[in-house]
Parts: structure tokens; C-alpha cells; sequence
């Protein structure tokens, strides 16, 4: 064994892979730094209403083939508001796979609806299309889908679904914005896409989000609910500012963040005791390429001689890496009067105990971090049962600071 291989984890005293901790989200950004300059000179950023809002608005309509897009403040907001456009409420089901952004199901409870959710796909843990057909009832209004952690659903065949059932589609992008699905732009699919500009999200503004449809009555729908002699949820001039040259790199860091992932899925190999949800071509589609908001991985514990999902991370965050656990399955945090579910959801049950996800900063540095990242799972692996063990007799020790900014998405 070389010196490397023997190194001891940070958990258990050792030196951090990454002292300095994660990359800071978002990077620095000449182009940004313009804007803000700019918006100080010519006042800009004090007016309700200026060029930035009305660029921003064109650039997604293009990049979205959509006619109508809202913008607003928060992605969640933007799930909110296409529920209302839709005209969903009281009485109403919404189908949403059972692992998914809690918000989503919270925001088909703020309109009035029920959540029933199905069970997700093994291979990617997102929404899987095979359930669908059980979950109709004479109720359902919608279907509510979102892509997570590198996988992506296949959305032709949603498209055919919901064409066939009449039952539409709201696709929730607001993890892989500018991604492409079977030759077209995450968002586009459906009756509604969302988007999310949030603190940590790919394309961020600090907080914002965005509503895209080409139903004018959609867009009617949501303006008349959300004007109210000013607009209640606003994206401000300011922020549409900066996201504007975030468009124009977002492709090149696309690639960027995918280069770094294949390295590292390499220098991982295929027994690392961490599966990615992101390896398996289901869309069939060669045109399709993925986004890295989180790259997931499933766990297996017992590679790691027991040492928990929990403290796995926690080692790894120790290490100066963003790895966290996954979501929290729907059916798991919420009260069963709240929802409806189509079977048991063993799927989502093992994603909420299993997943860990690997936050996307450091997929836009150096290739050479792949390999460091690698190494640290090497190196817990060596040493896990001393860690359990630490763990077990020394519990208090191993608190450490966390970054602040990972609010639940
Ligand atoms: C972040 C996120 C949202 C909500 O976006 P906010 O702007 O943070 O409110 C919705 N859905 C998914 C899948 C997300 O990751």
C-alpha cells in the first residue's frame, strides 16, 4: 500500500481531501459582475419593470419553444401557480412519483388537491411510467414530474400518455434547466414547464423561478391569481439581469459538469459501493443528454462494512465534499390521510434510505477532483468499521460545521 491509500479519513482525524470544504455556489462571474455594475449606473435595479425582465422572458420562450413565459419568485411559487392554472383544486389528484422535491407535494396540498403517487423506476429512481395506468382516477387532473439527480424521465412517452388519457403534464425542470430530452429542452414537454433560480440551483438568481406554457388560457389563468393591482410573486429586474449571461454558459457548463461525471464514474469503477442513478440510457434516444444539479448515487451499506448512509455522508462532508443523503420519500414524512399511493412504493422506500447525492459545484472544477473524490470513498471504505466503531463510542465528537445553503432541495 502507497502512503495515499493508507491516509486516514478527516472523520477519524486525518487531513480533509478538500480543507478549504466545497466550492462556493455560484461561482464568480465577470458577466455577472457587469450587470450589477451596470444596474447600479443606470438605476435599473430600483424599477419594477425594465429590459432584463422582458430579455429574460425571450430567451426562455426560445429556448423553451413556449409562448407564454411568467416569470416569479420561487420555483416552488411556479408549481403553485401552473397547479392553479390548470384550474386544480379541491376534489382533484394530482399523480407525482413518491421520491420527489417535498415541495411539490405540499403544493398540491396548498391548492386543495390530493398527491397520489406512484413508485419510481429502480434504475433512476424517477417517476415510473409503467404505474401510471393504475393511478387514474375519475379524479385525476394532472401528472406532476420532475427530473432528479442526473436521470431523466422519458418524456415522449409521458406525452403520448397523457395525449391518449387527456391528462395534462406539468414538468417540473427546475433541477436541469437547458437539458435535453429525446431532442427537446427540459420544460418544454406537457402543458407547463417550471424552472427554479434558486440559491443553489444551476441557473440562480438567489431566489426566482418560472412558469412556461403556450395555452394562453394557462397564462390568463395564472395572471388573474397572482395580480393583484402588482404582481404578488415577482422576479425582480435585478435578478432577471443576472440570470441572462448564466444562459449563455449554461450549455458549455452542461458539458463541463458531464466530462467531470464520466471521470468520475471511471475512477469509481464498478465496485465502489455507490450505484449512479445516471448510467442507464432508458430514453433510448442518443440526443438526450442529462443534468448534474445532484449526482445521485444508491448506497450499499454493506460494501462498507455496515457504516451507515448517515454517516457515510457525514465522513465525506468531513472530507470537504458536498455529499448528502437523498430525499425523503414522500409516503415516509407524511401523514397517509394526506395522500393516495397506487401500491406498497418499495422503490421510493429503499431511494429514501439508500440515495446519497453529490452536490454540483464541484463537478464545474478541475478533473482532477474526481480522482481526490474517488480516493475519499476509498479511504472511508478501508476504514469504515473504525468509524462505525468511533461512531458508536464516541458520538459527540463528530459534530462539524455544514454549509448552510443546501435549504431541502
Ligand atoms: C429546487 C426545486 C424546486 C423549487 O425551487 P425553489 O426555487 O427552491 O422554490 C422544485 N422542484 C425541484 C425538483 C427542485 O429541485
Amino acid at each position: 500500500m502507497n502512503s495515499l491509500s493508507q491516509k486516514k479519513p478527516a472523520i477519524l482525524g486525518g487531513t480533509a481531501c478538500f480543507p478549504q470544504g466545497p466550492p462556493e455556489w455560484p461561482f464568480p462571474d465577470k458577466a455577472v459582475n457587469q450587470v450589477l455594475e451596470e444596474a447600479q449606473q443606470s438605476g435599473i435595479w430600483g424599477k419594477y419593470h425594465g429590459p432584463y425582465l422582458e430579455q429574460l422572458q425571450q430567451e426562455l420562450a426560445t429556448l423553451h419553444q413556449r409562448e407564454q413565459v411568467i416569470l416569479c419568485s420561487s420555483g416552488t411559487v411556479a408549481v403553485e401557480l401552473a397547479l392553479r392554472g390548470l384550474g386544480i383544486g379541491k376534489g382533484d389528484e394530482v399523480i407525482l412519483a413518491a421520491y420527489d422535491f417535498e415541495g411539490n407535494f405540499k403544493n398540491i396540498l396548498a391548492v386543495g388537491a390530493t398527491p397520489m403517487l406512484i413508485d419510481v423506476d429502480s434504475r433512476n429512481c424517477n417517476l415510473d411510467l409503467n404505474l401510471l395506468e393504475q393511478a387514474i382516477t375519475k379524479s385525476t387532473k394532472c401528472i406532476l414530474v420532475s427530473h432528479l439527480h442526473g436521470g431523466m424521465v422519458p418524456m415522449q412517452a409521458l406525452e403520448n400518455f397523457s395525449t391518449k388519457t387527456g391528462i395534462p403534464i406539468i414538468e417540473d425542470a427546475c433541477q436541469v434547466p437547458g437539458i435535453n430530452i429525446e431532442g427537446r429542452t427540459a420544460g418544454s414537454w406537457g402543458q407547463i414547464g417550471i424552472l427554479s433560480f434558486g440559491g443553489s440551483k444551476l441557473l440562480t438568481a438567489g431566489r426566482g423561478g418560472a412558469l412556461m406554457t403556450s395555452s394562453p388560457q394557462i397564462a390568463q389563468r395564472v395572471k388573474l391569481y397572482s395580480y393583484r393591482g402588482n404582481e404578488a410573486y415577482p422576479l425582480t429586474e435585478l435578478q432577471a439581469g443576472l440570470l441572462i449571461p448564466q444562459l449563455q454558459t449554461l450549455q458549455q457548463h452542461h458539458q463541463k459538469r458531464q466530462t467531470n461525471v464520466e471521470h468520475l464514474l471511471q475512477q469509481l469503477g464498478e465496485n465502489s459501493g455507490l450505484t449512479s442513478l445516471t448510467n442507464t440510457d432508458y430514453t433510448h434516444d442518443t440526443s438526450s443528454y442529462p443534468g448534474y444539479y445532484k449526482l445521485g448515487f444508491k448506497y450499499n451499506a454493506d460494501h462498507f462494512a455496515g457504516l451507515s448512509r448517515e454517516r457515510f455522508c457525514d465522513s465525506m462532508q468531513a472530507e470537504g465534499i458536498a455529499l448528502f443523503p437523498g430525499f425523503r420519500a414522500l409516503h415516509m414524512i407524511h401523514s397517509n390521510k394526506r395522500f393516495k399511493q397506487v401500491n406498497q412504493l418499495p422503490v421510493a422506500t429503499l431511494c429514501d434510505q439508500n440515495l446519497v447525492v453529490l452536490h454540483h459545484p464541484i463537478l464545474l472544477t478541475d478533473e482532477k477532483n474526481m480522482k481526490t473524490i474517488a480516493q475519499a470513498i476509498s479511504h472511508i471504505h478501508d476504514q469504515a468499521a473504525q468509524i462505525t466503531h468511533m461512531y458508536t463510542h464516541n458520538p459527540l465528537n463528530l459534530r462539524h460545521k455544514k454549509s448552510n445553503d443546501y435549504p431541502m432541495e
